[in-house]
């Protein structure tokens, strides 16, 4: 199969004591470096700026991490005038160069493994473990997209007698990736990378709450030998620089992960023909997902309670992949939700860089307070069945968990992004597909039973984009669970998959008659 040409980085052992001491020293030696200023990078220059903002750590907000200097819309203006010049030499730049580059970038990120992790641990609040497999995917994002576009530069040719007929790809031109900071390094990277290696120059915007990562994603691609111009490093208020750089007439593709509400402002955006104008925009747009696991009166419950537990309150529920609703059929549904509950109970709430943690903070006091008034709206419609306590001190909520939930309620319908699950309980399989399809969603699914019938008609009737059975529904890995939704979770493009450098790219045909 085509996996195994590609080997995915190896994820830190943790149970090796030389490597959890090597993971701690680095922690260490980045909280002695917080606080840092970070600037942009605009035609290979840092650039200062006349507004900055604080990006703090959400397991202890007083804690600054870094400073970073926010661009205005003139420089935004000068960014998107040094990537159309640079654009015609990185265009016909070989592909072996290209990837060169991205392969150059992995490399650094392993040699800086555990340094990338504690920045992500205490930037957004990820637990060391997850922040290293992440760590892991931005390096398979460099790997994989460099091997890809080295097979599509081949093209196809359709030739036949006394004429010849080249299928060939070429870059689209500007690209704009935007980026959240959930996956604040392998999302950013795998979206940046994928824009580059296909040849486009390209600007990169993160979530304000992920700058300083996103920095050092910029610092890597410099000593990886990037080009002026070629790549460039755009932090800014994404209502105002962010919009203008979506809304420019020089901007080709816009490739964006985030919320649902922003995404679609993007692609309306995007879609306006501006004065000047001479093509139509390309947008990769992620969003988000309501994602439910069917659990079926033949499941492992062992199994479902764990890959349950694992799949919605891992980094607090911050993932778009993350499971929302657990439909239980009714023989089961009381056994379930008896050790669902009793498993969440047990989870370690706490600071995300304390070793014994299990589910961190969420990412700041705007999430909180979003994710609390759900909570507050679902005791109207459900019934509470836990309500964990958390750490003052600190963005946190505690593991939440309703019960006989309808499935139309706000709870089982809105995307929460937080540590907040919804239970409801159906009569059988037929009613738990149609429950599980009831939603604006489409993003990944999951099904524990141990019944081929059921298993195949998830498989047919499922509506999601990664369908899981007897795992978690969270955690795809690059080139073996290529990623990403349709319906209201996105325009169905697969990050980590053989389609996915195709939509950064431009199909051009050429026959000649010889
Ligand atoms: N790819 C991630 C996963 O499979 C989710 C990405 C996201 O949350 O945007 O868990």
């Amino acid at each position: 199969g085509d996996r195994e040409t590609f080997p995915g980085a190896p994820d830190t052992d943790y149970a090796n004591a030389e490597l959890r001491e090597a993971a701690k020293q680095a922690l260490v030696k980045v909280r002695n470096s917080l606080g840092k200023t970070y600037l942009p990078l605009i035609n290979g220059e840092y650039v200062q700026t006349e507004t900055a903002i604080d990006s703090v750590n959400p397991s202890n907000p007083s804690e600054i991490v870094g400073k970073i200097g926010l661009i205005s819309v003139e420089q935004a203006e000068r960014a998107i005038e040094a990537a159309k010049a640079a654009f015609p030499a990185w265009k016909k730049t070989p592909v072996k160069v290209r990837a060169g580059i991205l392969r150059k970038a992995a490399q650094i990120m392993e040699q800086r493994r555990h340094e990338l992790s504690a920045w992500i641990c205490l930037e957004v609040g990820k637990v060391l473990q997850q922040a290293d497999a992440e760590v892991s995917e931005a390096i398979d994002f460099c790997r994989y997209y460099a091997k890809e576009m080295e097979r599509l530069d081949g093209g196809h040719n359709f030739d036949v007698a006394g004429e010849t007929n080249r299928y060939r790809y070429q870059p689209r031109g500007v690209a704009v990736v935007i980026s959240p900071w959930n996956f604040p390094i392998a999302i950013a990277t795998g979206m940046t990378v994928a824009a580059l290696v296909a040849g486009n120059c390209t600007l990169l915007k993160p979530a304000e709450t992920s700058s300083v990562i996103a920095a050092k994603i910029a610092e890597i691609l410099v000593e990886a030998g990037i080009p002026k111009g070629v790549f460039q490093f755009v932090p800014g208020k994404g209502s105002q620089v962010g919009a203008y750089m979506v809304k420019h007439p020089d901007i080709h593709l816009i490739a964006f992960t985030g919320s649902r509400e922003v995404g679609c402002r993007i692609y309306a955006d995007a879609s306006i023909l501006q004065p000047g104008q001479k093509h139509l925009k390309r947008v990769i747009a992620e969003m988000g997902g309501k994602n439910a696991i069917i659990v079926d009166e033949s499941a492992d419950l062992d199994q479902a309670v764990a890959g349950v537990v694992q799949s919605a309150f891992g980094y607090s529920g911050q993932k778009c992949s993350a499971c929302s609703r657990v439909i239980v059929l009714d023989s089961v549904y009381d056994a379930f939700v008896e050790r669902f509950v009793e498993a969440t109970r047990s989870l370690n709430i706490g600071a995300a860089d304390l070793p014994s943690t299990q589910v961190g903070p969420v990412i700041d006091a705007t999430a909180r307070d979003r994710i609390r008034d759900y909570i507050a709206k679902g005791k109207q419609e459900a019934e509470v069945v836990l309500e964990m306590d958390s750490p003052e001190n600190g963005y946190f909520v505690g593991p939440t968990i309703f019960t006989h939930v309808s499935p139309t309620a706000i709870i089982a319908q809105e995307e929460i992004f937080g540590p907040v699950v919804a239970l409801i309980r159906v009569k059988d399989f037929n009613e738990a597909l149609k429950v599980a399809n009831g939603t604006d969603y489409a993003l990944t699914g999951g099904l524990y039973s141990r019944t081929p019938d059921h298993i195949k008609r998830a498989g047919e009737e499922f509506e999601v984009g990664n369908l899981y059975i007897n795992r978690t529904i969270t955690g795809a890995i690059v080139a073996r669970q290529p990623f990403g939704g349709f319906k209201l979770s996105g325009v169905g493009s697969k990050a980590g998959g053989p389609d996915y450098l195709l939509q950064f790219l431009e199909p051009r045909h050429i026959t000649e008659n010889i």
